[in-house]
Formats: structure tokens, sequence, C-alpha cells
């Protein structure tokens, strides 16, 4: 079977870690060429080096998401290296979870930049060349607290809701243009991230399994999982699949209750 990015490139932002960087390997064994974004510019390097060691093509750029003076950058090396980015998927993304009422301006700011205006700035710097081309496919990866509210997470799933209003309107800005915007929101997963969760818990153990026993599946999911769904709503396999969410999350957001 031939692979199913074939001839295709790939901008991948928050590839350095957890569902970034799983993204990034699979789109890589499916024949696309990359180009990992993220602030974290040793192990965006790094992931490069390890893919260029299996034989794939993937230079690392450095760039936070919030600034749009940085993405432009860093999307235009990308474009330089690959040539033309087919793919954009919108990764990048941090935890913001306060107690709304002490929020400081700054983290507001902070959540909304990295998780909303984020994936607006990647979309904005490769939205002129993908409708020049009349070829492109935008991934953006939301959350399951872009459709639910979890109390004690706040103002995270503001941006969350913000990214999937994004997705939908950017869809149909662009439908007849040979674009297509996507989202995918996934429940709990383990990363980095998730990790860096459980380890802030009194017991993160105890704090795993409860999570786990919450979800129907009772496990929690992988970083493959949703790279598998990135994969398919990235290529032209899902050509008419567009402005729309698909929820990753073992059915937990369908419960009523137990
Ligand atoms: P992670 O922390 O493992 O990886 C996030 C990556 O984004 C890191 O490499 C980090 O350096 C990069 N990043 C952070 N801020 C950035 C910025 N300003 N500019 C550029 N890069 C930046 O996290 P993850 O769990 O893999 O999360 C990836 C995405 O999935 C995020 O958007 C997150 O909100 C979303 N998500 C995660 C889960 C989960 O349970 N892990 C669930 C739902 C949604």
């Amino acid at each position: 079977m031939r692979p199913r990015l074939e001839n295709k490139t790939a901008l991948i932002t928050g590839a350095a870690s957890g569902i970034g960087s799983a993204i990034a390997r699979l789109f890589a064994r499916e024949g696309a060429v990359l180009a990992l974004l993220d602030v974290d510019a040793a192990a965006a390097d790094a992931l490069a080096c390890e893919l260029a060691g299996t034989g794939h093509h993937a230079v690392a750029v450095q760039a936070d998401v919030s600034k749009a003076d940085d993405v432009q950058r860093a999307v235009a090396h990308a474009k330089q290296a690959l040539g033309r980015i087919d793919i954009l998927v919108n990764g990048a993304g941090i935890n913001v979870f306060r107690d709304p009422l002490s929020l400081s301006d700054a983290d507001w700011q902070l959540n909304l930049g990295v998780n909303l205006q984020g994936a607006w700035h990647c979309a904005h710097a490769v939205l002129p060349s993908m409708l020049e081309a009349g070829y492109g496919h935008i991934v953006n990866i939301a959350s399951v607290h872009g459709h639910k509210i979890i109390p004690g997470c706040f103002p995270y799933p503001v941006a969350k809701h913000g990214l999937i209003g994004l997705t939908r309107a950017l869809g149909l800005e662009y439908a007849a243009r040979g674009i297509r915007v996507n989202s995918i929101s996934p429940g709990l997963i383990l990363t980095p991230a998730a990790e860096r969760y459980f380890q802030s818990c009194p017991d993160p153990d105890a704090e795993r399994r409860r999570q786990a026993e919450l979800l129907p599946c009772k496990r929690i999911g992988t970083p493959d999982e949703v790279a598998y769904a990135a994969l398919f709503l990235a290529s032209d396999e899902a050509r008419f699949i567009n402005a729309t969410d698909l929820l990753i999350d073992g059915g937990r957001s369908q419960l009523y209750h137990d």
C-alpha cells in the first residue's frame, strides 16, 4: 500500500512532545516531509534528528505560536525548507487552570494567546499559499474542554470552545477554494502534560486510577490514538470532511451518569 501522505508536506506545531510528536512520527512514516514547530527548540531538533536517523525528512523551526511575528518568520523558514505547506496541524497548547476570580490578566492572555490565537497565527501564515495552490488541510487539536466543562479548569475551556469556533468559521470561509479545516477533541491522553498534571496531585497514582475509572473504556487514551485521527483528517481520504470536530475520548463525553 502507498504511504497515505506520499508527496505531502506538513507543518506540525507543538511537535516536540506528546500528541504533536506522535503526529509527527506517524506522518513521517506515512511519507510526509515535515516542519516541526515548537517553542522548545532543543526538543524539536532532537525529534528532527531522530526522524532523519530513520530516513525521514524533517526540519525543526522554533517559534512561540502566541507571537504573530515569530510564527510568520518560522512559517517562512518552513516553506523555504519544504517548498510548500499542504497540511497544518495546530497541536501547540498548554493547560491554564486557575480559580476564575484570582485569574490574572496575564494568565487570561496566556491561555487565549497560546491555545486559540496561536492556531489562528499559524493558519493566517499558511493560508495565503494554500489558497494560491487551491489545496490545504488544517487540523486543530481542540479538546473535550471545547465541548463540556470540568470545574476547576478555567479558563482553558474558553480557548478550546473558541478553537472549535475557529475551525468551523475558517472551514466554511475557504471550502470552495480547496481548503478543509477540522478539529480533534481528545479526552484525557497520556502525554507529558497529563503526567505533569498527575504529578501535581497529592497521590498521582490514585488520580491516574480515578481518571481511568471515569472513562467508559476504563483506560486513558494514547497519543498514537489521536495521531491516527489526525492522519485521516489531514489526508485526501477525508476530502469531504470539513468544518467539523472529532471527539476522541472513549465515549466519555456522551455519558450522562453511571
Ligand atoms: P505536551 O505538553 O506534551 O506538548 C505540547 C507541546 O506544545 C510542547 O512541545 C510545548 O513545548 C509546545 N508548546 C507549548 N506552548 C507553545 C507555544 N507558545 N508555542 C509553540 N509551542 C508551544 O501537551 P499534549 O498533552 O501533547 O497537548 C497537545 C495538544 O493537545 C494541546 O493543544 C492540548 O491542549 C491538547 N489536548 C491534550 C490533552 C491531553 O490529555 N494530553 C487532551 C485534550 C487536548
